[in-house]
C-alpha cells in the first residue's frame, strides 16, 4: 500500500514529499497511523549523508508514536486503536546470543538489526523508510506500548530514541543515589539524560557549550551546570565524577572530560560525530584506571521498561512541535543548538 512521506533524494538535498510503499501487514505485523515523530540528530546525519552507507531516497524518523489501525492474526499484544511506539529498530535475527538476551541492538545475525530507516526492507521493497510518513507496518516484537496520557503523546515520542539511548547506559553503568554524574551536550539526548539521571537519584551536572541553557538545565533536574568552554568551571570538578555520558554530535576533545573522572570512573560516548574525536590521552586514563566506553540505543524490553518508568513519573521530553514542511529549517536550527530540546513533527501536517 502507498503512504505519503518526506524524503531526501540525495545527500545535502532538502527533504521533499514522496509516495512510498508499505507492505501489507503479515500475521505478526502491526500497522499504525503515525501521529508524531521526533527529530533525532541521527536523522540529520543520515539525510544529509554525513555517515557512510546511506541509501536514497531516505525517509528518516525513529521516534514514532502512532495509533494501531490493523493487526495480523497472530498478534497477541496489540489491537486496533492502541497507542504505540516504534523506535530505532524494526527487526533482528531473534536467535543470536544478544537477541536471546533482549539486546537486539547488538544483534550478531548476518546483517545485525534492521534500522527503522536506512535498513534492508522485507517483501522485495527497497531500504526501510522511517517515521516521516503517515503510516508504517512493524513486527509486533518491535512495537512498544505507550502508557502516557493523551496530551503527553507528542512529548513522549523522543523517548523512543533520546530516552532509551540515555537510559540504557545509565542503567548499565548502575547510576544511582550517591553518585556524581555528568551529562555532556544538552540537546535531545542530553536533556533526557539529565532528567533520567536525576530520576534515578544521582547528583547531576550538565555540561553545555551554550551559556543560554544554564537556567533551563537546572529546571530539567541538573544540580549544577558547567559551561564546558570555561576552563575554571571545568577545573573546579577535576577528579570528581563517577560517570559521564557524552551526547555531543560533533568531534571534540575527550580529555577535558576524562580529567573530570574519579579513579575507576567511565566516560561513555553516545554521540556519533561525522569526524572522529581527537585521540584521547592515555596518561589521563591509566593514572586512575579510567575507561572510555560506548553504548547503542537499548533493547526492546529495556525500552518498554524506560517508557513505563517515565509514564509512571510523568516524565516526557521538552519539545517544539513543527510541521512536516519545516524539517530542513529544523535541521538547520538543530545544528546551531537552537532547540529546547527536541523537534517533534505533527504528522497531521503531512497532507
Ligand atoms: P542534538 O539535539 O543536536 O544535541 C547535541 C548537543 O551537543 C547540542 O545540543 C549541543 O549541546 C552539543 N553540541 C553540538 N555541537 C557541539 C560542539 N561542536 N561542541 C560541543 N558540543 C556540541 O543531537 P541528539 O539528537 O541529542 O544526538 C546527539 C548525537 O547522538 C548525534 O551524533 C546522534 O547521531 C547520536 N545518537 C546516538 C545514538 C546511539 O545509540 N548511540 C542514538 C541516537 C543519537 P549544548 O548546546 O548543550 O552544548
Ligand atoms: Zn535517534
Ligand atoms: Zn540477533
Amino acid at each position: 500500500m502507498q503512504t505519503k512521506a518526506y524524503a531526501a533524494q540525495k545527500a545535502k538535498a532538502p527533504l521533499a514529499p514522496i509516495a512510498i510503499e508499505r507492505r501489507e501487514p503479515g500475521p505478526k505485523d502491526v500497522a499504525l497511523d503515525i501521529l508524531y515523530c521526533g527529530v533525532c540528530h541521527s536523522d540529520l546525519h543520515t539525510a544529509r549523508g554525513e555517515w557512510p552507507g546511506i541509501l536514497y531516497p531516505c525517509v528518516p524518523g525513529h521516534e514514532i508514536i502512532g495509533r494501531v489501525t490493523k493487526t495480523g492474526n497472530d498478534v497477541k499484544s496489540f489491537k486496533e486503536g492502541d497507542i504505540v511506539g516504534v523506535g530505532c529498530m524494526i527487526e533482528s535475527c531473534r536467535t543470536c546470543e544478544p537477541c536471546q538476551h533482549d539486546l537486539e541492538q547488538y544483534c550478531e545475525g548476518p546483517n545485525g538489526f534492521t534500522g527503522t530507516y536506512n535498513g534492508a526492507a522485507k517483501g522485495g521493497l527497497p531500504n526501510t523508510f522511517g517515521g516521516y510518513s503517515k503510516h508504517i507496518v512493524v513486527d509486533e516484537h518491535f512495537v512498544l506500548r505507550i502508557r502516557h496520557k493523551e496530551q503527553q503523546l507528542a512529548a513522549a515520542a523522543p523517548l523512543l530514541c533520546a530516552g532509551i539511548t540515555t537510559w540504557s547506559p545509565l542503567k548499565h553503568w548502575k547510576v544511582g543515589p550517591g553518585q556524581k554524574v555528568g551529562i555532556v551536550g544538552i540537546g535531545g539526548l542530553g536533556h533526557m539524560g539529565v532528567k533520567l539521571a536525576h530520576a534515578l537519584g544521582a547528583h547531576v551536572v550538565a555540561f553545555t557549550t551554550s551559556p543560554s541553557k544554564k537556567s533551563a538545565a537546572l529546571e530539567l533536574g541538573a544540580d549544577e551546570v558547567v559551561v564546558s568552554k570555561n576552563r575554571d568551571e571545568m577545573n573546579a570538578h577535576a577528579g570528581s565524577f563517577d560517570f559521564i555520558l557524552d551526547t555531543v554530535a560533533a568531534s571534540h576533545d575527550l580529555d577535558a572530560f576524562t580529567r573530570l573522572l574519579k579513579r575507576d570512573g567511565a566516560l561513555v560516548l553516545v554521540g556519533v560525530p561525522e569526524d572522529p574525536h581527537p585521540s584521547p590521552s592515555v596518561g589521563t586514563l591509566i593514572f586512575g584506571r579510567k575507561s572510555i566506553g560506548g553504548s547503542l540505543i537499548g533493547g526492546i524490553a529495556e525500552t518498554q521498561e524506560m517508557l513505563d518508568f517515565c509514564a509512571e513519573r510523568d516524565i516526557t521530553c521538552d519539545i517544539e512541535m513543527i510541521a512536516m514542511a519545516d524539517i530542513d529549517n529544523a535541521y538547520d536550527r538543530q545544528l546551531k543548538s537552537d532547540v529546547k530540546y527536541r523537534f517533534v513533527i505533527d504528522m497531521a501536517t503531512l497532507t
